[in-house]
């Protein structure tokens, strides 16, 4: 049997067994990331619409102050945590629909170390450094 020429080429993407790796580290950060937005919300359902709680120290203004910082600080991390979520969800639809690793933009598959080292890449490296690169 000749050697496989595209074999270090196949090497470049990923095949399904990293693409179920990646799928199963997902799931578990968007457990992770449903926890820390519960903590940190009013709500338990783990609904994206909840409000941030805010915290009640005590009715001293510096107790006051402190509850309005830890409420911002909340605010900050649910934003951030909100948009994870976004990602994450992103990224697993696109596993199940079959166009993981796809970039959105060339159509091109996303080399497989940019996958391992963002999951939720929808890009590859040469349109997001275009993209990056706009005035
Ligand atoms: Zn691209």
């Amino acid at each position: 049997m000749p050697i496989n020429k595209n074999a270090s080429e196949k090497n470049e993407y990923a095949d399904k067994d990293t693409i179920n790796k990646i799928k199963k580290e997902l799931l578990e950060r968007k457990e992770q990331v449903l926890k820390d937005l519960t903590d940190i919300s009013s709500k338990t359902d783990g609904n994206k619409d909840s409000e941030v709680k805010f915290p009640d120290f005590g009715d001293k203004t510096d107790e006051n102050a402190q509850e309005i910082g830890e409420y911002s600080t909340n605010l900050a991390t649910k934003t951030v945590l909100d948009s994870t979520l976004r990602d994450i969800n992103g990224a697993l639809e696109r596993i199940e629909k079959g166009t993981y690793g796809i970039c959105k933009y060339c159509k091109k598959r996303i080399n497989k170390k940019r996958l391992l080292a963002r999951q939720v890449a929808s890009a590859c490296v040469e349109c997001k450094t275009k993209l990056q690169s706009r005035p």
